[in-house]
C-alpha cells in the first residue's frame, strides 16, 4: 500500500511491556505496509515468524519481517504460492484478491479473518447492505448507476451528498461530495465515472467521529478497546484522542454498535469500527476495517495489549490480552507530509532539498522526544500523495 503519511504517537507514559518469548509455529502473512511493519515488530518479541508479501523491495515491513517475499498480492498465483508456505494467512489491507483467498480456504488454508469478511468489507456498498441487514444503525445509502439515479438519491437524501466508490477506497480516495444537483456530474467524474461502481450516502452531520477496535479470538471471544475520538484532516485520520471525551452512555453505545457489527462477520483478528456521533446522540456506523487500524496506533504505548499483539494473539488462537489503557489518556498525532513537517521546523531549519527527508525527519524526532512520555513512529515513506479536499 502506498499511502503517504508519517505517524507520531504521544502519550502520558511509555512504559515497556513484558512479553515472554515463545515459539509459535504459525507463519503469518501480513500483506504490505506500515501496519504490517508494526505487526512484525511485536511478533519478533514473541518469536512469531511473520512472512510478508509485498511488491516493493524496501516496503515498510521488510526490515523487520522474518521473511519478505517480493510479489503482488493482487496476483492469484503469487498469493497461492505464498500461502502454501504459511500457517495462518492474514491481511493488513482489505483490497486483496478475495477470490483467491476463497479458493485457498477451500483447499484448507487458514485465513483469518475469513475471506467472506474481506469480500463484504472490500465493497463498501455490500458492507452497507450487510450491516443494515444485521440491524446496525448507519446513514441511508443507495447504489447509483447513472445521472438519473444519482439525482433521485439527491432528492431523497438532500445535499451535501456523499458519493463513494464501492471499491479500492482509502484515506478519502474514493469519496466526493456534491453540494447540489449541478455538481453531481463533476463529483462523479472525479471518482472515475459510474462504471467504477458508485453509491451514495446521506450526509451525516456528526458532532464527533468515534472508533472502536474490537478483537475476536478463534474461540469467538470478543474484547473491545476503549472508544476513541478520531479527527480527520483531508480525509486522513489526523488526531486520535483516547479515550473519547464523551459520556459514559455514548461510549457504551459506540462499543455496543461496534461489537454487534463485528459479531456479524466471520473470522478472528482485530477489526476497527468507525462511527459518527450525531447531535442527537445516535451512533451511525461509517465503516469497518478487518485489520489493525490507524485509530489504534496509540495502543502500542497506551494499552496493556497493543492492537498488533492482539491481532497476532487472535489469529494464532492465543488468549486475547487486556485492552485496557495503562495511562489515563493518550493522543496520537499523524504528521501528514513534508509540508506539515516543514511548518513545524521552518522557523529554525533552512531547507536543503538534497537532505530534506532525512534532516527534517531527524530534527523533528529530536524535538518530539524532548516531550516526556512522547513516542514517535517514523514510517520513512518515500513519497507524499496529494489528498482530496472538500469543503461544506
Ligand atoms: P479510510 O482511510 O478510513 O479507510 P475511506 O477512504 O474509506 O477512509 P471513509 O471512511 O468512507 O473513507 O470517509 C472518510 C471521511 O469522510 C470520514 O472519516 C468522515 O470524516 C467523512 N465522511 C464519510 N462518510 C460521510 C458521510 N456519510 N457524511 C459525512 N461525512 C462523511
Ligand atoms: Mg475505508
Ligand atoms: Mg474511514
Amino acid at each position: 500500500r502506498t499511502g503517504k503519511k508519517q505517524v507520531t504517537s504521544c502519550q502520558a507514559s511509555n512504559n515497556g511491556h513484558e512479553i515472554i518469548p515463545r515459539e509459535v509455529h504459525g507463519i503469518c502473512d501480513t500483506i504490505v505496509g506500515v501496519l504490517g511493519r508494526m505487526l512484525c515488530q511485536v511478533a519478533s518479541q514473541m518469536a512469531i515468524k511473520v512472512m510478508v508479501l509485498d511488491p516493493l523491495e524496501n516496503c515498510p515491513a521488510s526490515a523487520v519481517a522474518y521473511k519478505h517475499v517480493v510479489g503482488s498480492f493482487d496476483d492469484g498465483a503469487t498469493v497461492e504460492d505464498f500461502a502454501k508456505r504459511c500457517g495462518v494467512l492474514t491481511v493488513e489491507i482489505e483490497h486483496v484478491d478475495v477470490a483467491t483467498l476463497e479458493k485457498l480456504e477451500q483447499q484448507g488454508v487458514d485465513c483469518q479473518p475469513k475471506a467472506s469478511t474481506i469480500r463484504i468489507i472490500q465493497d463498501k456498498y455490500l458492507q452497507k447492505v450487510h450491516f443494515s441487514q444485521h440491524g446496525t444503525p448507519l446513514p441511508d445509502f443507495m447504489q447509483i448507476d447513472d445521472l438519473d439515479s444519482a439525482k433521485r438519491a439527491g432528492e431523497l437524501f438532500g445535499y451535501p451528498l456523499m458519493i463513494k466508490s464501492r471499491r479500492l477506497a482509502y484515506d478519502g480516495h474514493g469519496n466526493a461530495v456534491a453540494h447540489s444537483e449541478e455538481e453531481i456530474s463533476s463529483s462523479v467524474s472525479v471518482l472515475g465515472g459510474y462504471d467504477r461502481g458508485l453509491y451514495v450516502e446521506k450526509w451525516a452531520p456528526f458532532k464527533k467521529e468515534l472508533a472502536v477496535i474490537v478483537a475476536r479470538g478463534r474461540d469467538n471471544n470478543i474484547s473491545c478497546y476503549p472508544v476513541v475520538e478520531t479527527i480527520h484532516k483531508d480525509n486522513i485520520c489526523h488526531i486520535v484522542k483516547a479515550p473519547a471525551d464523551v459520556s459514559w452512555k455514548i461510549r457504551r453505545l459506540a462499543a455496543d454498535v461496534a461489537q454487534k457489527a463485528v459479531s456479524s462477520l466471520e473470522g478472528a483478528g482485530v477489526f476497527a469500527v468507525e462511527s459518527f456521533l450525531t447531535k442527537d446522540g445516535q451512533i451511525l456506523l461509517n465503516e469497518v476495517a478487518p485489520r489493525p487500524h490507524n485509530s489504534g496506533h496509540h495502543t502500542i504505548e497506551s494499552c496493556l495489549t497493543s492492537q498488533y499483539e492482539q491481532h497476532l494473539r487472535a489469529v494464532l488462537g492465543l488468549p486475547l490480552g487486556d485492552p485496557s489503557m495503562k495511562v489515563p489518556a493518550a493522543i496520537m498525532y499523524n504528521l501528514l507530509g513534508e509540508e506539515e513537517l516543514a511548518f513545524f521546523l521552518l522557523s529554525f531549519y533552512r531547507i536543503n532539498s538534497g537532505e530534506l527527508g532525512f534532516s527534517l525527519a531527524h530534527q523533528f524526532i529530536g524535538r518530539a522526544l524532548n516531550i516526556s512520555g512522547a513516542s514517535i513512529h517514523w514510517y520513512d515513506k518515500p513519497e507524499m500523495r496529494k489528498q482530496p479536499r472538500w469543503a461544506i
